[in-house]
């Protein structure tokens, strides 16, 4: 893994997903198969496989206190190209850090990620009067996980970190995208953890690749994403949990 520091000019940046997103790293250590933000190499010169580098952003804090002054307030969604709770935030909190800086100017807040790491942050998140967090939850299937995602955490992880943000009484969303086989088993497991679900095929063709190497070339096309999410609407709607559909 190639870890660098660097110094970049902006934090807060205009989203077209929701207002505003911060990303307080370039790369990420879950290096998922299938994962689309592997773009940003083109943009950052990295020529290491996606998985294999971080750059950290280890003036954002201070970039996003200065920014955030200048800026007119919005939802901030941490991260976009990132999981804002990789390894490497454990020593570095940047993620943190940013968080307290938002929550301290009372703005909105929708943070994504795969890690129960986030469960560290549960007391700023208690601050927050408009805050909501979102782990991605791809399968209930962890062999199938281990597969598309050998480094990010175990799906039970997740699922767990999500009950105990509930609990908590945060806002907690799970986003099964991109779904991958064994989904249709997850509403049982998200009953009571979470306030609502978004829904997502896979959009890439990335992990094209993992799907021929393990035979499962049912699950990549469209008749599996349309039978899968009419399932998992069907069954989370007997789990009164609202779902929101994005293919
Ligand atoms: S956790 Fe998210 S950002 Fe990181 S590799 Fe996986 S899909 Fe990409």
């Amino acid at each position: 893994m190639i870890v660098r520091e660097i110094h970049p000019r902006s934090i807060l940046s205009r989203s077209k997903v929701l207002d505003y997103v911060i990303n307080p790293y370039i790369g990420c250590q879950h290096g998922c198969t299938y994962c689309y933000a592997r773009f940003m190499k083109r943009f950052t010169g990295h020529k290491e496989p996606w998985g294999e580098f971080v750059d950290v952003k280890i003036s954002c804090p201070d970039l996003l206190q200065r920014q955030i002054n200048k800026t007119p307030p919005g939802r901030v969604w941490v991260s976009g190209v990132c999981d804002p709770y990789q390894p490497l935030e454990r020593n570095y909190e940047l993620t943190r850090k940013c968080l307290e800086i938002l929550v301290r100017h009372c703005w909105p807040i929708t943070v994504q990620t795969r890690s129960p790491l986030v469960l560290r942050d549960v007391d700023l998140f208690r601050r927050s009067d408009n805050i909501e967090v979102g782990l991605s939850v791809t399968t209930a299937d962890d062999g199938v996980r281990r597969l598309f995602e050998p480094c990010a955490p175990s799906i039970k992880e997740r699922i767990e970190a999500l009950e105990e943000l509930h609990h908590a009484g945060i806002r907690t969303y799970a986003m099964i995208a991109p779904m991958l086989p064994g989904a249709e088993e997850l509403p049982a497991a998200l009953g009571g953890k979470v306030d609502y679900v978004l829904m997502d095929r896979m959009n890439y063709h990335y992990a094209d690749w993992v799907y021929r190497k393990c035979n499962l070339e049912r699950a990549m096309c469209d008749d599996f994403f349309a039978s899968t999410g009419r399932k998992l609407a069907s069954d989370l709607a007997g789990q009164s949990i609202d779902c929101r559909v994005l293919f």
